[in-house]
């Protein structure tokens, strides 16, 4: 093993000690399928009040599936680094980049909604409904296209797009990934040049000598300055390791706070779909309530040993309706 090699693979381990419980919590297995399969044959009181839940459905499978998917791709950024591929490393790395950055940009805006404190805050109701949600559902299906053009156009080279859902209070506004990533920056310092340095090397019209070689070393062009010195704009300029000449190294540095950081903000959205869900909790439960003082709780087809419609498992008498009868 090089000396580069020793220091990666260093680095590598830091992250993977640090993304241990990331792992597991990636292998768990979510499958939302049994939420439609939960409410299918129900009547309409029960998915009427189930649909209470989808606030917080919705900001779980938002931030789960965003989780998972870093997490898969940092076994892939091990398994690169591992093998010395530096091509496919840099690519999934500056897409590291792109999902935290998001992360975080979701995280900041939950964190600016403070939920409503009862089911009577209508304001607060309002701005749950026509603000939060649809920001939440587009930042799930994280795209800029409007499902309702999609579903205009409905077959792209005869794949039909049959199950998107048209939203009406979709927010179509494109998200550029650039200002999630500079926000990103001011907590994490470098990751905007990290950034720039990355796409470089995805890029075909960067030197391709570079990464097509396992052995990252920089090149000096004909004016004897290092390639890359035009893409560095910034707060943290990058020193490049004159015994390794190893700029790949700098961003993998850099890699390691992001993870520190991200695991800070991963810690702060669970706190949020903690409190979405008691909230929406107590939505179910007012629902509960409100059958049950109108002397119309069996009419509607609930017992209190029926499964609780807030997708618990637990029977509505050990949960959403504890207090009702
Ligand atoms: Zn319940």
């Amino acid at each position: 093993m090089t000396k580069s090699q020793i220091k990666i693979s260093k680095k590598i381990a830091i992250l993977e000690a640090l993304l241990a419980k990331e792992k597991n919590f990636s292998e768990a297995e979510f499958s939302y399928s049994q939420f439609d399969n939960f409410i299918s044959g129900k009547n309409k009181e029960y998915v009427e009040i189930s649909l209470r839940m989808n606030f917080y459905l919705t900001l779980k499978k938002l931030f789960i599936s965003k989780r998972v998917n870093i997490y898969k791709l940092f076994s892939s950024y091990f398994e690169f680094s591992r093998e010395g591929n530096a091509l496919l490393k840099s690519i999934i790395h500056r897409s590291i980049i792109e999902r935290v950055a998001i992360f975080y940009y979701y995280t900041r805006l939950m964190k600016n909604y403070s939920l409503p404190k009862s089911d009577d805050d209508d304001a607060a109701l309002t701005i749950l409904e026509r603000t939060i949600m649809p920001k939440i559902v587009r930042g799930y299906s994280q795209t800029s296209i409007d499902p309702e053009q999609l579903l205009k156009i409905n077959d792209i080279r005869g794949v039909r797009l049959r199950n998107l859902e048209t939203r009406n209070a979709y927010d179509t506004t494109p998200l550029n990934i650039l200002t999630a990533i500079e926000k990103l920056d001011r907590k994490v310092i470098g990751t905007k040049n990290s950034y720039n340095i990355l796409s470089n090397f995805a890029h075909p019209n960067f030197f391709d000598s570079m990464t097509a070689h396992s052995n990252q070393s920089s090149e000096l062009n004909e004016f004897g300055d290092m390639v890359f010195n035009f893409v560095m704009s910034a707060k943290k300029p990058f020193k490049v390791d004159p015994e390794l000449s190893n700029i790949l190294g700098l961003t993998d540095d850099i890699l390691i706070e992001l993870v520190e950081f991200y695991l800070v903000i991963i810690l702060e959205s669970e706190k949020y779909i903690r409190e979405a869900k008691a909230f929406c909790k107590n939505l179910v439960e007012s629902d509960l309530q409100f059958y049950v003082n109108e002397r119309a709780f069996k009419k509607t087809g609930l017992r209190k040993g029926t499964k609780c419609p807030c997708f618990s498992g637990l029977r509505i008498k050990d949960c959403c309706g504890k207090h009702l009868f």
